[in-house]
């Protein structure tokens, strides 16, 4: 019995690969290397390059390694671009994801975690949105991740399958241990983009948009270090194992910074000022997006153990270094 983690030389999926080697579930990730890094991957899993979308690649997976259970990462991330190329993001989060859906229908594998996002969501005047929150995303990114949801919900319904599907809020900072973190070079998240610059890897932060409803007219996100957006993974991983029916949870801690807090923030870990500059408004850009986690925490006894921007940036900012010493 194996797990299959696609897109585990990512960000958030080499975390999640690090967790199930390091508890001794048998791992294989699969990934295309457009964005992910090889090296980040653990010895420990096996790997195999290629896409989502080869079916009888991942049909061969499946069954060599005996797969009960998919955790998909794989996918396109970045909310500006999605907007300039929507297609992409159709191609890479949706139609791919109905491929890998079906293959995994095909062969039996009957449990899967999926990697949605807090921006299925609209704007609200809400202090926090729950799962049952209006959906109306702002961008392709959101719709291309919603209606994966969606496919999820009619193929449970149709077939032997359950799944749990994970909303993410902000996901920063990295491996305490050190070993994995946000590698890409041109990443575009507030947090990595702040401690490029407070290494001197660029020469200023752009903050984007001073005229938003928010206290301080700057955009408001929850930030969840990974190592607890893991944990929540593992939960869902045990709850289906387990017999658990399908579900979708809000992975946030419940409150929010602005990005002139994060700067901050990362002025005091770094201990030096960082220069910032006040831009326009990013397309698809929400004022505030903050997460009521409270059924994570019913439902599947979540418990954070890093919530602390403080935290989360000095973890994002040492593996920065890291990377800089690299
Ligand atoms: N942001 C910013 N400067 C940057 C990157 C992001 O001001 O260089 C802002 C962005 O407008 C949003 C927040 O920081 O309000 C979080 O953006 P990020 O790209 O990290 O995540 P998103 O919420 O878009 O998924």
């Amino acid at each position: 019995m194996s797990v299959l983690v696609t897109g585990g030389a990512g960000y958030i999926g080499s975390h999640m690969t690090l967790e199930l080697v390091d508890r001794g579930d048998s791992v294989v990730v699969l990934d295309n290397l457009v964005t992910g890094v090889r090296a980040q991957v653990s010895e420990k899993a096996t790997f195999v390059e290629g896409d989502i979308s080869d079916k009888d690649l991942v049909r061969d997976i499946l069954k060599t390694h005996k797969v009960d259970a998919v955790i998909h990462f794989a996918g396109s991330i970045v909310v500006p671009e999605s907007v300039e190329d929507p297609l992409k993001y159709y191609s890479n989060n949706t139609a791919k994801s109905r491929d890998l859906i079906e293959s995994c229908v095909a062969s039996g594998v009957k449990q899967f975690i999926f990697s949605s996002t807090a921006a299925v969501y609209g704007v609200t005047d809400e202090a926090s949105i729950a799962e049952d929150g209006a959906k109306d995303p702002a961008s392709p990114y959101g719709r291309s991740k919603l209606m994966t949801e969606w496919m999820l919900e009619d193929t449970a319904h149709a077939h032997d399958f359950r799944y749990v599907a994970l909303r993410y809020f902000n996901v920063a900072g990295a491996d305490p241990k050190g070993r994995s973190g946000q590698s890409t070079p041109r990443a575009t998240h507030l947090i990595k983009r702040a401690c490029q610059v407070a290494l001197g890897r660029a020469p200023y932060l752009g903050i984007f948009g001073t005229d938003f409803p928010t206290p301080d007219g700057t955009g408001v996100r929850d930030y969840i270090h990974v190592s607890d957006l893991i944990g929540a993974h593992a939960l869902a991983l045990a709850h289906l194992r387990g017999g658990g029916a399908s579900s979708l949870f809000n992975c946030g801690y419940g409150h929010g910074f602005s990005v002139r807090e994060v700067a901050k923030a990362v002025e005091r870990v770094a201990g030096a000022p960082l220069a910032v500059k006040e831009m326009p408004r990013r397309a698809g850009d929400p004022p505030a997006i903050v997460s009521n986690p409270a059924k994570l925490k019913a439902a599947l006894g979540w418990k954070p153990q890093h919530d602390s921007l403080d935290e989360i940036v000095a973890s994002a900012l040492a593996w920065e270094r890291r990377l800089n010493s690299a």
